[in-house]
């Protein structure tokens, strides 16, 4: 507590004091935290003066996790419990994450919830606590150099992540002992960096291509005001793409087969992604990888052959853009900036492809790695109320159309995608039976026809309604979305005034008490995890080894095999299945074992067996080097 206060003369309250806040943009590939100090707005640097955090989580047994470069560099040799890319989880059901793609190397676990979880040495995790992790990681930093606690945080969210990615993303926050004071988009955190709000009015595109994502959005800025008019993107474009065609190069220059394994995969990754962005300021980079009988392949990579390489995955992210130009209802003369932001916006074909697109040269002057973060760093200021004059009004859109399922599975709009938030709208429905007394409500959002097509957000039930005949009735659903683009839906029957209302936790978001139990959890259930784990594999190493035998017996047992050593088989065999079934993983080990002894004279007559068939038609000497 301060001894003395001064105040100047005139001056009426006590002096304000400095809260500590951040801004902190946590990115698919990396994650910044940055913060506002005497006035200048910045990010933070770790020990080791790096401002990137790999947005990379490795888990191991008994020990805390690591976090960032240390876990990047394990990621080759220990890629199953070294989670990256997380982002893309964040928010998604099981159904969602098989349509994302084969491409993430995860183990996922589908247990009682629909939300996926990661299987790791130390226990499953959610995609909300790896992010926690990764939060939790900056927060340290920003305390470390800041000197104190932190009051509260900004979190940026792409600008169409819809409502249960931004409320994963809010309980990442809450989860790593944040105080999430707002989730902000991105392109809007950019164009604040920008000092844009302070500028004339005019139309302003943000260009944001990233590790995993790429986003467009078309702002308006009208009398010092922003209003997002439009957002696109494709959430499967980004740096890893320009990686992974790279990466194809060196397989097919090298003779690598793509069957060669998740560490030779990862590593080949990570020397395509160094080799471009080199090629960001070099014309031309040689590539080196252990590999094959000599041990070392090498090539070189000109800037015009990586160019081409990338060039269908430039173009790709033009088809958003004039998406979201006419979804603003704008031409493309009309706009008058464009900002560039993400680290793969440094790629000077890039560059070049934007410039020509909106017939501007793009802003590239603050950093584009570090751009989003900074502006959030900027709102997490005023927010916190270090400066209480600065009245900013940040417009937001939402990313995808709400509303509600009617009969027959539609889905009936209530707020179209696009509006600008915090709003609220309401429609009025009725009952279709008479005497119906409940209606059960079910909140949606997308922008399809059939419920079924679009996403599941929640659903509830208004009851007590007073009996009349069908369609009498008057329920009126209110919609509201608040300035984090959350929502709660609200019915209310409007001739007597029953009401019933729900805040809106997506089908795989997590409650409050979950949350808290999470943790808790985790620890408490290590070693039982552990036991699951020793289970699954014991089970699968059955399945393996009892589908082996039974190939095997199919083409020569008959040949091969001894009546009553056909039968001690089949008991040993049956006796696996039995305990394959059951929960026991010493039992199964050891029904396993007791099957390859019973089988081991068989086994040894089938590989002498074939070696003679692979010798068939060889001369002697061939083999007898
Ligand atoms: P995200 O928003 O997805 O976390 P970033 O904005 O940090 O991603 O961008 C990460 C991507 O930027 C990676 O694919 C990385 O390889 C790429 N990148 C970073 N620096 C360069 C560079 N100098 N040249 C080309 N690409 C770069
Ligand atoms: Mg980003």
């Amino acid at each position: 507590m301060a001894l003395l206060q001064i105040s100047e003369p005139g001056q009426a309250t006590a002096p304000h004091q400095h809260r500590l806040a951040a801004g902190i943009d946590l990115g698919t590939t990396n994650s910044l935290v940055a913060s506002v100090r005497s006035g200048v707005a910045d990010t933070l640097p770790d020990r080791d003066g790096e401002h990137l955090l790999p947005s990379v989580v490795r888990y191991g047994a008994g020990q805390a996790a690591q976090v960032g470069h240390a876990a990047l560099a394990a990621a080759v040799n220990d890629p199953l419990n070294t989670i990256a890319s997380v982002k893309r989880l964040m928010g998604r059901g099981i159904a969602d994450i098989r349509h994302i793609g084969t491409e993430l190397p995860y183990e996922f676990v589908t247990g009682s919830s629909a939300m996926p979880l990661l299987h790791t040495v130390a226990g499953d995790v959610s995609p909300v606590e790896v992010s926690a992790e990764i939060l939790r990681n900056l927060k340290l930093r920003a305390e470390q150099t800041l000197g104190g606690e932190l009051d509260g945080v900004v979190i940026t969210v792409p600008a169409y992540f819809d409502e249960a990615q931004r409320q994963a993303t809010k309980d990442a926050g809450r989860l790593a002992g944040l105080n999430v004071l707002r989730l902000l988009n991105e392109p809007t955190a950019a164009a604040v960096a920008y000092g844009l709000d302070k500028g004339s009015e005019g139309v302003i595109a943000i260009y944001d291509l990233g590790g995993g994502t790429f986003d467009i959005s078309i702002l308006r800025l009208n009398q010092g005001v922003f209003e997002v008019m439009s957002t696109a993107g494709d959430t499967a474009l980004g740096g890893d793409d320009m990686d992974r065609a790279v990466a194809s190069w060196i397989m097919a220059q090298a003779g690598i087969r793509d069957d060669a394994g998740r560490s030779v995969m990862r590593h080949l990754m990570q020397l395509a992604r160094q080799a471009k962005e080199a090629l960001t300021t070099e014309q031309q980079v040689t590539v080196q990888i252990p590999h094959g009988v000599d041990g070392q392949w090498s090539g070189v990579l000109t800037r015009d052959s990586f160019n081409a390489l990338i060039r269908p995955l430039v173009d790709k992210s033009m088809g958003p853009c004039r998406r979201a130009l006419r979804d603003a209802g704008v031409r493309v003369d009309e706009v008058q900036t464009v900002v560039m932001v993400g680290g793969s916006t440094r790629v000077p074909l890039v560059r070049e492809r934007v410039a020509d697109f909106f017939k501007a040269e793009p802003m590239v002057d603050i950093d584009p790695d570090k751009v989003v973060a900074v502006g959030a760093a900027i709102q997490a200021d005023i927010l916190a109320g270090n400066k209480p004059d600065d009245e900013m009004l940040l417009l937001d859109v939402i990313p995808l159309s709400l509303g509600l399922e009617t009969m027959g599975g539609l889905t009936e709009k209530i707020i179209p995608r696009n509006t600008t938030i915090p709003t609220a709208r309401a429609q009025e429905f009725t009952t279709f039976k008479d005497g119906q007394t409940a209606m059960s409500l079910h909140v949606v959002q997308g922008e399809r026809e059939l419920v079924d097509d679009c996403r599941s957000l929640a659903r509830f039930e208004l009851r007590d309604i007073p009996p009349m005949v069908a369609g009498a009735a008057r329920i009126r659903v209110a919609f509201q979305v608040d300035a984090d683009g959350l929502l709660s839906v609200t019915a209310e029957e409007q001739t007597q005034g029953v009401k019933s209302s729900i805040e809106i936790k997506p089908s795989y978001g997590l409650t409050d008490r979950e949350i808290e139990t999470m943790l808790k959890d985790s620890m408490a259930h290590a070693l039982e995890d552990r036991d699951v784990r020793r289970l699954r594999e014991e089970q699968v190493e059955a399945d393996r080894v009892l589908e082996a035998l039974h190939a095997a017996m199919a083409s020569d047992g008959e040949q091969l095999l001894e009546v009553d050593e056909r039968a001690a088989i089949d008991v040993a065999a049956a006796h696996l299945a039995e305990a394959r079934a059951g929960t026991d993983y010493r039992a199964i080990k050891r029904a396993i074992e007791a099957l390859e002894k019973a089988s081991s004279g068989y086994v040894e007559r089938r590989m002498n067996s074939s070696i003679r068939k692979a010798m068939a038609g060889h001369a002697i000497d061939e083999f007898s080097k």
